[in-house]
């Protein structure tokens, strides 16, 4: 099978998402998947604000 149809999880609101269609975090040591880019505007606010 091809990964365009493995689900993962985002990050933030735990949807359940094809990896295809996936935001992925950038410049990070490990990559986070995302349902869509508010999702990641909302997880890079939340680590700023915990430093
Ligand atoms: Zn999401």
């Amino acid at each position: 099978m091809t990964e365009e149809k493995e689900k993962i999880a985002c990050h933030v609101c735990k949807k359940m998402i094809p990896k295809a269609a996936a935001v992925h975090s950038e410049g990070q040591e490990y990559v986070l998947h995302f349902c869509n880019t508010e999702c990641l505007d909302y997880w890079k606010k939340e680590k700023k604000e915990k430093k």
